[in-house]
């Protein structure tokens, strides 16, 4: 039987009517120290984490990955957390905390709290933890945003018959890049988006930007990501992500949503919201969402700056179509009756198997689609819109997505701050130091795929 993201008659991942769906995962708990009272930390340590549906799937996924995957986890969070209470202050490792866009709106439609008050509740109980920052890591997606933007116009500028550098495809949805890299190969791989995911340049702005700001080498910070999903946490095993002390990754450890929310039900302690740190110092913000619910705004923003930039278009609200189903859907810019600009949004693993095909065949309409792994997208992660059995939680979901819409919105270009940071931290935006920090390049599996390759 096959997992529900992948439809490859190969994949050898289980499902939910076999023995080891939702089989807790066997964490190694660490050694207690001598004279070391089960306390607090550890009463929340032994809560039961699970690794339910999968990653990207089994045949993705080295026995190592798996190992290491298993490795993050609350005991893991929880055991550094710990040793900062037992060791000298010069030995202390600064925990910081970054959440996802798409994870805040979980907690709020799980505590029926305004996402900005879901965020003061969160980051007061990660700080009666003992985290010393919680960050928003919007910012990471406003970068992710930008440089897919330039990187659209610059395809767009680039295509040819003979060349093609479109359809341009989305990578910001690590369970999508995790297939195009592992299984499809070439010719799929040379359209992925080069712009790093928000998590990846999340890690370098906490491991070299705020490391240097704070005058740390990148090996005394533990950087934890809250996601909403597990494939996050395979992510962050990627190495080429550029911190302040070469050789460390960006990301220690991705906890999900729902590990976190377990966390907070589980703690006695006592708990007073606190507002979310920036990178910045102490300036404080209110929290703002970009355009898309499922998505982080990805094509929307892309979209209009496409019509602008290529067309000279302004495009205020995007009327979407639906195609075969909701989670596949387009929009077009269209003058004197001539498409100028198509793009799709394709969610789910049997709408990127339809659009995987169409590519193959070399009839492809789109210029761009944004493709992500989970039907209903980010906030419909594995990590965070289950219920206790496993099965998909519809209500906190559409209270998620309304908790979403009702924040206050921005774009990615109004923010000063990542103004600041291509000038301050990356030496302008279109230095070779912003290049190499937030781009990467993509890889395939061993020799290309041609069309016998991929069994659907
Ligand atoms: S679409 Fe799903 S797998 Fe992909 S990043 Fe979002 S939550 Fe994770």
């Amino acid at each position: 039987m096959k997992c529900e993201h992948c439809t490859r008659k190969e994949c050898s991942k289980k499902t939910k009517t076999d023995d080891q769906e939702n089989a807790s995962v066997e964490v190694p708990s660490p050694a207690p120290e001598s004279g070391e009272e089960k306390g607090e930390f550890h009463k929340l340590a032994d809560a039961k984490i699970f690794l339910s549906d999968c990653l990207a799937c089994d045949s993705c996924v080295s026995a190592e990955e798996g190992v290491q995957v298993a490795q993050q986890n609350a005991k893991d969070f929880l055991r550094v957390l710990n040793l900062n209470k037992k060791c000298d202050a010069s030995e202390h490792r600064v925990l910081a905390v970054s959440v996802c866009p798409q994870s805040l709106p979980y907690f709020a439609a799980k505590f029926s709290l305004s996402v900005t008050d879901a965020s003061r509740r969160l980051c007061g109980f990660l700080k009666s933890l003992g985290v010393h920052y919680v960050f928003d890591a919007t910012i990471a997606a406003d970068f992710s945003i930008l440089e897919s933007q330039k990187e659209f116009v610059r395809r767009f500028h680039q295509h040819s018959e003979e060349e093609p550098a479109l359809p341009m495809l989305t990578s910001a949805c690590p369970g999508w890049v995790r297939y195009a890299e592992r299984v499809l190969g070439h010719p799929v791989t040379p359209h992925l988006c080069t712009a790093r995911s928000p998590q990846q340049i999340m890690g370098s702005l906490v491991k070299d930007y705020f490391a240097r700001r704070q005058d740390l080498s990148a090996d005394r910070i533990f950087h934890v990501i809250v996601a909403p999903c597990y494939d996050r946490k395979l992510e962050a095993l990627q190495e080429d992500v550029p911190t302040a002390s070469p050789g460390f990754r960006g990301t220690d450890c991705v906890l999900t949503s729902g590990e976190i929310a377990q966390m907070m039900e589980q703690s006695d302690l006592s708990v007073r919201d606190a507002a979310l740190d920036t990178l910045f110092g102490d300036v404080r913000e209110e929290v703002r969402r970009h355009d898309g619910a499922s998505s982080d705004g990805c094509l929307a923003h892309i979209f209009r700056h496409a019509a602008k930039e290529l067309f000279d278009e302004d495009v205020g609200e995007l009327t979407y179509r639906a195609l075969r189903n909701r989670d596949f859907q387009e929009v077009t810019l269209e003058k004197s009756g001539k498409v100028l600009l198509r793009f799709a949004a394709a969610y789910g693993f049997r709408n990127i198997q339809n659009v995987v095909l169409k590519l193959k065949r070399g009839r492809f309409p789109y210029h761009f689609v944004e493709v992500l792994a989970c039907a209903g997208g980010c906030l419909n992660g594995r990590g965070q819109a289950q219920t206790e059995d496993g099965r998909a939680d519809r209500a906190l979901l559409q209270r998620m997505r309304g908790v979403h819409a009702a924040g206050p919105g921005r774009t990615p270009e109004t923010s000063a701050h990542v103004q600041d940071l291509y000038r301050e931290w990356l030496d302008g935006a279109d230095a070779p130091r912003a290049r190499g920090t937030l781009h990467t390049a993509h890889q395939g599996p061993g020799r290309p795929a041609d069309g016998r390759d991929i069994k659907w």
